[in-house]
Formats: structure tokens, sequence, C-alpha cells
């Protein structure tokens, strides 16, 4: 479980099981990576999408603590920390080094990484799926006080069908509510 609050620890943690899902992608290296849990069900989520005819991609996987670095001082350089902190995860906390979480795309292009993309097949598919194959759309619309994230229809997290189906019946929208942690809404 990491959020603002959460670092992995150690902070250069790099999941041990790291594997290439066989699914549709659209990055390469290490960002086509997964923990091979997360790889699994992927597969099988992708594949029931595509079989409803509805394309997803895998947009971006793992992404390590340099990588991070790299991105977040990118930020930081462009625009100053404060902005930097709403655009990117500092290193050491981002769920994508876990390997449990990815973003998704629809193989147009449209929309991605943005809110709109919201209302694209590949979006709509996961929000009212992805429990099914034991994910969960990690920052939903207006609880960014709470996960610390603006909406991010495209990032999902494995947390597991029963879990997931279980957050999704009891209408919790945020695995901080859901494992009754506190509101991680910025960095201590
Ligand atoms: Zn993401």
């Amino acid at each position: 479980m990491v959020n603002k609050h959460r670092p992995l620890s150690p902070a250069t943690f790099v999941p041990p099981d790291l594997v290439r899902p066989g699914v549709r992608l659209v990055t390469s290296g290490e960002a086509a990576l997964l923990n091979s849990t997360t790889a699994a069900a992927a597969e099988r989520m992708f594949a029931a999408a595509a079989a409803a005819g509805v394309i997803i991609t895998l947009a971006s996987g793992y992404r390590s603590f340099a990588t991070q670095k790299v991105t977040y001082s990118g930020w930081v350089r462009a625009q100053g920390q404060a902005a930097a902190d709403t655009a990117s995860a500092r290193p050491g906390y981002s769920e994508h080094q876990t390997g449990w979480a990815f973003d998704i795309g629809d193989g147009s292009g449209a929309d991605a990484f943005q809110p709109n993309f919201r209302s694209r097949p590949a979006a709509l598919w996961a929000a009212a799926q992805a429990h099914r194959f034991g994910f969960v759309v990690r920052y939903p619309w207006t609880f960014h006080e709470i996960t610390g994230y603006f909406y991010e229809p495209w990032h999902l997290r494995y947390i597991g069908i029963e879990a997931a189906t279980d957050m999704l019946s009891r209408g919790i929208a945020t695995l901080e509510q859901y494992f009754g942690l506190e509101a991680a809404p910025g960095y201590r």
C-alpha cells in the first residue's frame, strides 16, 4: 500500500518477479513490465475486454526508482516543486514502482492521460469490469483529498478479485478508506 504518506521501503524496492505480460503494449523497456500476479490478471482482463470488442492497451507499467527520480526532477526543474508534486510522484512514492499498478490506453492515443479518457470505451469498460479481474481504479473522481491524486481513469491497481469486488459492492471508493488508513492528500 503506497501513497504520499506511505513510501516504498526500501525506497529503491524492485519487485522480484517482473515479467512482460502478453497484452497489447504501447510502451517498451521497464514500463512494459508488471509483477507476475498483476501481469497474469492483466492478460485475463485485456482478453475479456477484447472479446467484448473493447481494445485496452498497456500504456505504462513498472517504473523504477531511478526512472521516477529523472521524471520528478524534470518536473521540478520545469515548474518548481509545488507544481511537480501535483503532476508526478516523488521517487519512492509511485505505485508504479510496486509492480501492482499500470496505466491503460485504448490504442488510438485519444485522450491519453487526460480527464476525458474517462469516456473512452477502454475506461468505461475498465470502470465497470476491472473488479472481476482484481483491479480498482485507484484514483477516482473527487477523492484527491484522500488519495493525494486527481482523477486518473487510466490508472489501475491490482488488489485481488475478492477485495476489488468487496470494495465495489460496499461502495468504497479508495484503498485508504477500504484499509482504514488515514487520508494522504500530500507529502508530510
Ligand atoms: Zn499511473
